[in-house]
């Protein structure tokens, strides 16, 4: 069997977590959220780890080397044999070149670039409807979990509250920024061929099924290449 080297694309909301855990099981390939690797590197306090404990004591960003290098040695051992799915990077057109860079290093490559995509407005319905209790931060929709008394928590009785994050018009805010960074980002892996775009609408049954048929699809290409 061919390597599976993927990048999950898509906004906040999109069910991208999701369908990364589930990708990780129906796959048997290690799923890595970039914040993750990074926080590990520095808690167990490997070169890299400190390098970038520096930048962020400093207040700073650390630099996209500082990542392709953690995310290089996760690729370059035993448990990315056959492949692995990566989540949160890249983020911008230069970070994918210097994943790129590092993937050739290696002599890999990346197989596909999964874009969840969902409509703006599905996204504020799906965030912007979010109640979080403010006594133990339960969390409700208006939509798909209401609570049986609106405005107030099932289980312990306190006051529902929308925190600022799920406010229409600070979601909005981010999905600007999301949009603004990944254009160029998706652009530049459409360029590639490597673009393969997911309807992230449906539900996350009909997104994980077109999701396999995606995979499968590009496997038969692969082995017709060989
Ligand atoms: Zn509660």
């Amino acid at each position: 069997m061919s390597e599976l080297n993927l990048v999950l694309l898509g906004p906040p909301g999109s069910g991208k977590g999701t369908q990364g855990e589930r990708l990780q099981e129906d796959l048997e390939l290690p799923y890595w959220a970039t914040g993750d690797i990074l926080r590990a590197a520095v808690r167990e306090g490997t070169e890299l780890g400190r390098a970038a404990k520096g930048y962020m004591d400093r207040g700073d960003l650390v630099p996209d080397e500082v990542i392709v290098g953690m995310i290089g040695q996760r690729i370059d051992s035993p448990e990315a044999a056959d492949g692995f799915i990566l989540d949160g990077f890249p983020r911008t057109a230069p970070q994918a070149e210097a994943l790129a860079a590092k993937l050739e290093e290696l002599v890999r490559e990346l197989t596909a670039v999964l874009l969840i995509d969902v409509a703006d407005e599905e996204v504020v319905r799906r965030l912007g409807g979010r109640r979080t209790c403010v006594e133990n931060g339960h969390v409700f929709h208006v939509e798909f979990s209401p609570p049986r008394e609106e405005g107030v928590c099932d289980i312990d009785g306190g006051e529902l509250v929308i925190r600022d994050d799920d406010k229409p018009e600070v979601i909005r805010h981010r999905l600007e920024q999301y949009h603004a960074k990944t254009a160029p980002l998706v652009e530049h892996y459409d360029g590639q061929g490597l673009l393969r775009r997911i309807d992230g609408t449906s539900s996350p049954e009909s997104v994980a099924e077109e999701i396999r048929r995606t995979l499968a699809t590009l496997r038969l290409e692969a082995d017709e290449a060989i």
